[in-house]
């Protein structure tokens, strides 16, 4: 261990944040604006696509300042910590790139000053899952980042969000960007099994909460709220209820998963394989939080509300009201004639 390990990072610290372009990563650094910190951006060189180009405007209209570089360039990662005394390293890299961030731990082992380490977690406890093939490679791969900062001696928080409060489509990696179905309802097993669902942003407000806080140093983060637990029947009612009709269940069997998961098409199988661990066996709710190294987030911060499911899927609504609304103009400018409700929806699942 350091001698680091015993302090806390400063109220006010600067952050630096990998991936802040990314799904996960964006609300994090968002949110370490929100809370006034010093936010410090790294973006990889090379031609942006516009959305990415949008979304690092906004973060440095906001404040952000912008570094370029990738993790995997040990002394670049060293110099930028140095340069800009960086207290606190959150890294959100993707599924493809998490081993990259072994160099990133020598780099901030290297430098000896940085308080606090968050690797890209953001969902299970890696060590407590099993899923099958092939998401269980990344959470192999997380495993060895974690192993590797225990080893450093960094201080070191992970983040078990567990999922991102949204529709949980089996093939889809970033399920929150589109909307619950219009269709029909997918329903894993006997729909039964309960998670939890988290709004992106708490999972930034919660993150940033954790990183000066010296009893999450060296701890899995759970993130657990009552308000956000819920099974696959329970969101197929609750989005019935907002949208006001009822919609056919059609079942997913454990085997349809599994079969999905062993295709091994990325990353449409890793997202079956993980559904199959959530919805069939349980993943995110088999275990109790009690060990040594775990905390629950509601436990550290009792005043502080999340954003219910109710609220999230109220705006699933307001989206799904607001592409309404354009299609229906977009069809109105085209034509006079009067717009079909429903069969403008069915485009929208
Ligand atoms: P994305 O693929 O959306 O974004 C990855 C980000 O990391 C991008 O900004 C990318 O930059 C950047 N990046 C990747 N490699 C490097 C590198 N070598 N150097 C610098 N920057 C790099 O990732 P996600 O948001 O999907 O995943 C982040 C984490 O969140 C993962 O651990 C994932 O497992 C987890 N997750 C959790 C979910 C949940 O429901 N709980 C849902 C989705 C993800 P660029 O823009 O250049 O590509």
């Amino acid at each position: 261990m350091t001698v680091s390990t015993c302090v806390s990072a400063a109220k006010n610290g600067r952050i630096f944040i990998v991936g802040a372009t990314g799904f996960i990563g964006r609300f994090v650094a968002e949110a370490s604006l929100d809370a006034g910190q010093p936010t410090y951006v790294l973006v990889r060189p090379g031609p942006l696509d516009p959305s990415k180009a949008d979304i690092i405007k906004a973060l440095k209209d906001r404040g952000a300042i912008i570094l370029h570089g990738v993790i995997s360039d040990k002394a670049l990662m060293e110099k930028l910590l140095r340069e800009h005394e960086i207290e606190v390293v959150i890294s959100a890299v993707g599924g493809a790139t998490i081993l990259d961030q072994i160099t990133l731990v020598e780099a901030i082992q290297a430098v000896g000053t940085i308080k606090r380490f968050l690797p890209s977690e953001f969902g299970h406890d890696v060590d407590r899952a099993e899923p099958v093939e092939p998401g269980l490679t990344m959470y192999l791969e997380k495993r060895r980042v974690r192993r590797c900062v225990e080893k450093s001696g960094v201080p070191y928080t992970y983040i078990c969000c567990n999922s991102i409060a949204s529709w949980p489509y089996f093939d889809n990696k970033h399920p929150s960007e589109v909307l619950p179905p219009l269709d029909q309802f997918q329903i894993y097993g006997d729909g039964s099994i309960k998670a939890y669902f988290i709004d992106g942003t708490d999972i930034g407000k919660f993150t940033m909460k954790t990183v000066d806080d010296i009893r999450t140093i060296n701890k899995n983060v759970h993130f657990r709220p009552p308000s956000n637990i819920s099974d696959i029947n329970g969101l197929a009612s609750l989005w019935e209820k907002k949208i006001g009709r009822t919609l056919p269940r059609v079942t997913i069997t454990e085997d349809d998963l599994l079969n999905i998961a062993a295709e091994n098409r990325i990353p449409e199988s890793i997202v079956a394989s993980f559904t199959h661990d959530i919805f069939i066996k349980g993943c995110q709710v088999n275990f109790p939080v009690e060990g040594p190294h775990d905390v629950e987030i509601g436990t550290l911060y009792p005043e502080e509300s999340f954003r219910t499911l109710d609220e999230c899927f109220n705006d699933f609504l307001l989206k799904l009201e607001d592409r309404l609304e354009l299609e229906k103009n977009k069809v109105s400018t085209k034509t006079t004639a009067v717009v079909e409700p429903r069969a403008v929806t069915a485009t929208c699942a």
